[in-house]
């Protein structure tokens, strides 16, 4: 854990029991049920109710610990306005049904609520094709495939549908939440239009996945746009958070506790970044698949059930060094991707 960031003594709201810790004069936080840890939700008094961020994972464990929060927590009064950050289930999976259940309206960016919008309308009885060629052109054998088939899961379980409406947030705007302002702050590479929230008057930052105390987000390319760079984006959004948002603020993650250290974090994210594409871009003197870099990216060894993440990580570091003019891919005769440096 980077030294320079500070964890100030806030006691840990238990998880799934609906009791919260009140984090500023109007802000509370709560923990919803998903491993040992959470995810963290937060509860913005707004006038005679309540503004909600994010909702947590589509279970029985959770709709039950909603049920909790609203009489204890909550203490009975609305929920009058549902955030969510973005379309990840772990944010997004409970949005439908508390706007149903509670009547409130969801805020969210344009792209993340239109995304989830397009991938809860797919089924997915068969992988598509684009995707098999996607994962053959990386270096995956049939044995890889066979067991990405049999455990790949149809998105719409695991989330309520969204509501069929929706209001749009965007960058820089500002949003009067009881009687403080919060202005949103877009970040991209973790997901398409992923909203952070800044209270100046707070010196608070709901960072949502953006800026984590302890892991670094997942920046992937996926199957469904081979040749995008998100990490490029991602490297940008950070930076911009760093120009943009006070070092004083207490950072409220997704994941984690809450901290101080804002920018001592992104450093430490830009850098590990830019230590991880030098290390691959002199692996590359020799022409390599996305899963020949595994071993120069990542510490641990990648077993199946963590080949498709590290396939997306690996590739996202590939295309940003593309995206420098450092590398060149080339794809053979038998559609596999080879990268080698320029
Ligand atoms: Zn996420």
């Amino acid at each position: 854990m980077p030294s320079q960031l500070s964890f100030p003594a806030i006691g840990l709201p238990p998880i799934g029991e609906g009791f919260a810790t009140r984090i500023a004069e109007s802000v509370y936080w709560l923990r919803m049920p998903m491993g040992a840890d959470g995810i963290n939700v937060w509860a913005l008094e707004d006038g005679d109710g309540w503004t909600i961020v994010d909702t947590g994972l589509r279970s029985a464990e959770t709709v039950t610990a909603w049920h909790h929060a609203f009489t204890r927590a909550l203490d009975g009064r609305p929920i009058l306005r549902i955030i969510v950050t973005h379309l990840h289930q772990d944010h997004s999976g409970m949005a439908g049904w508390l706007a149903q259940k509670v009547s409130a309206p969801l805020w969210m960016t344009r792209l993340e609520y239109l995304t989830l919008r397009a991938l809860g309308a797919h089924t997915v009885d068969q992988v598509p094709v684009e995707t098999i060629r996607f994962y053959k052109s990386v270096g995956w054998d049939e044995d890889d495939l066979d067991h990405y088939r049999a455990r790949v899961v149809d998105f719409r379980n695991m989330l309520y549908p969204p509501p069929n409406s929706f209001r749009a947030i965007e960058h820089g705007e500002r949003v009067i939440i009881g009687d403080r302002e919060w202005i949103v702050a877009v970040g991209s590479g973790h997901s398409p239009e992923h909203a952070s929230l800044h209270c100046p008057q707070e010196r608070l930052l709901i960072s949502g996945d953006q800026v984590l105390p302890q892991i670094s987000s997942n920046v992937s390319v996926q199957p469904v746009e081979p040749e995008a760079d998100p990490l490029s984006q991602w490297l940008a959004s950070l930076s911009a958070f760093r120009n943009d948002l006070p070092d004083d603020v207490l950072v409220l993650p997704a994941h984690g506790r809450p901290f101080f250290g804002l920018h001592a974090r992104i450093d430490a994210l830009l850098n590990g970044h830019e230590h991880r594409l030098e290390r691959l871009l002199f692996e590359l003197t020799t022409p390599r698949r996305a899963i020949d870099v595994f071993p120069v990216l990542f510490k641990r060894d990648i077993d199946k059930m963590m080949l498709e993440l590290a396939t997306g990580e690996s590739l996202a570091h590939l295309a940003c060094l593309r995206g420098r003019g450092l590398v060149i891919d080339e794809v053979d005769s038998d559609g596999v991707r080879w990268w080698r440096a320029l």
